[in-house]
This record gives C-alpha cells, structure tokens and sequence, in this order.
C-alpha cells in the first residue's frame, strides 16, 4: 500500500498536468471505486480548473474553481498515469507510453492542459469524492486526523503529549492516525531504527508523567522526518529519471534500513545485529533487537 512519500511523489507528478488546468472532459469507465462515485460526478468537475493540488495525510485533494475539493486516495493498488495528448509536447518528462491493463483504468481525466490523466486500479480500494472545500474539515476520513508529520505543528512535545501514560507500543502510537497522520507500517519501522528505539517499547516511554518530552521523543521526530523526506527524495529522483515503470505514479524502489529484511544485517553503522521480523496488532515489524533499545 502507497504510504505518505509515495502519495507525495504522485502529487509532486500529477502537479504539472494538472494545476492550472480544466477538465475539458471526464469518462467514467465504471460507477464505482471502493465506494459508488456520486452520479453527478463528471458534471461537477468538467469545464472546472483546478487551482491547487495538495495532500493531507495520504489523501490527495484537488481544489477547484467550483467551490468543490476532488478527494483521491490511491487505496490499495491505485496508481495515477500521465499520458500526454495528441498534438502537445507541453509536458515534457511526464509523458510515458500508454500502461498495460487498461481494464483497470477507472477514470480518466482530460485536461485542457493536453494531459490524460488515467487513474488505474486493478482491487478497487480507491476512492473519489467531491466535498465543498468549506466542509472538508467534517469528512470522516479527514476529522481527528493528527498534525501532518512534515509540518511545524509536528514536534517533540506534541508527540510526548500525545503519548503520555500510553500503554500500548510505540509502534502502534505512531500508527495511530489521531496521534500523527500518514504514517503506515513502513516508514514507523524505518523511524524508529534511525531513532534506535524498540518498537515494543511503552509509548508513554518518550515523556514524563506530565507529558513533557524526553530525549528519545526529539530523537523520534528527527527520525520521523528524515525518513520521509528521504523517500520523498528518492521519488523525487524516480520521476526525474523515468524510472517509473509503465509511467505508473505511485510506486518507487527504494533502499529500506530494516522493512523486508529479515535475518539480514542491520544498517547501524558498526552493529553487528541481525533484523528480526515480529508481529504486533497483526502488521510486520521489522526492527534489529541489538541497536534498538
Ligand atoms: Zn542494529
């Protein structure tokens, strides 16, 4: 499943094709997603511009001239495609052959920008929604969600707040989406062996009884950070090079410090450990049991 730097890297490539531009035509290949799509919903967008392609946690949300906000989340196995339309170069290094498994294009957006924007999803765990921007904050997906953990509001003492008198895992605090939004399995085994933190460690472990943030909770969030800018980064690149397969935004290889690989040697410069898989509330944990303490 596409965590919070994949759905960036989508957005960062769809940004270009789509900001700016009009929907001069929307095709509906099927009426539903994971959820049926509103039957209004080519209606509502055509003949609309989009004024600004943002995210919040791992959903992409495309404000337009309407009023309306297009919620997107790439579920599952959702992936978005830019195909560049006939008689337009314009642009440039996100154009890529037509993808196979056109069965599974969904929606397909054609922007007067000459772009088409092809939304595939072979499992359907995707959705689509229109909101009016101004009751985005009562979409049940999006109320309660937690500080985006890119953001300033995302700190130490807010995360120690947050945990305080926790008794379930850090693990499972930092998978909690009230207590910061957009981090999945991955990228929480990532932060927390660049932080050297146990995933099986107390979460009330990074404050005090008052909630004031202790030493592991700044490590924690500088962790936190450096690993999705990291694969932010590596998407970053990924599009740059052409490296997508098929021209699929939404899935990018990237070097792992522990997530897949058991039994093999931790990354820590001079650990000798070796990366152990367990499993807490049903979800893998990667982790090294000699520098993650
Ligand atoms: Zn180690």
């Amino acid at each position: 499943m596409p965590e919070l730097p994949e759905v960036e890297t989508v957005r960062r490539g769809l940004a270009p094709a789509m900001e700016g531009a009009r929907f001069s035509k929307v095709e509906l290949r099927r009426g539903d997603l994971r959820w049926p799509l509103p039957k209004d919903f080519a209606q509502r967008i055509e003949g609309r511009t989009v004024t600004g392609l943002g995210r919040r946690a791992k959903y992409l949300l495309a404000d337009l001239s309407s009023g309306d906000v297009l919620v997107m989340h790439l579920g599952m196995s959702g992936s978005f495609h830019v195909f560049r339309g006939s008689g337009s170069n314009k642009l440039g290094r996100y154009h890529h052959e037509r993808a196979q498994h056109a069965a599974h294009d969904h929606v397909v957006f054609h922007m007067s920008s000459g772009a088409i924007v092809t939304f595939n999803d072979p499992r359907r765990f995707g959705s689509m929604k229109l909101v009016a921007r101004a009751k985005l904050d009562d979409e049940p997906q999006l109320a309660g969600l937690g500080p985006e953990p890119l953001g300033n509001a995302f700190d130490a003492t807010m995360l120690a707040q947050a945990c305080k008198g926790k008794k379930t895992s850090l693990k499972a605090a930092l998978l909690d989406q009230r207590v910061v939004a957009g981090l999945g399995n991955i990228y929480v085994c990532e932060a927390l062996h660049l932080a050297r933190l146990s995933p099986k460690r107390s979460a009330a472990t990074i404050a005090s009884k008052t909630g004031a943030p202790n030493e592991r909770a700044e490590r924690l969030v500088e962790a936190i950070k450096a690993v999705l800018n990291e694969a932010i980064k590596a998407g970053g690149s990924s599009l740059r090079d052409h490296k997508l397969t098929d021209g699929e935004l939404g899935m990018f290889q990237h070097h792992f410090r522990v997530y897949d690989r058991e039994n093999e040697k931790c990354r820590t410069p001079g650990c000798r450990g070796i990366i152990k898989r367990i499993v807490q509330n049903g979800r893998s944990t990667f982790y090294c049991p000699v520098c993650q303490k």
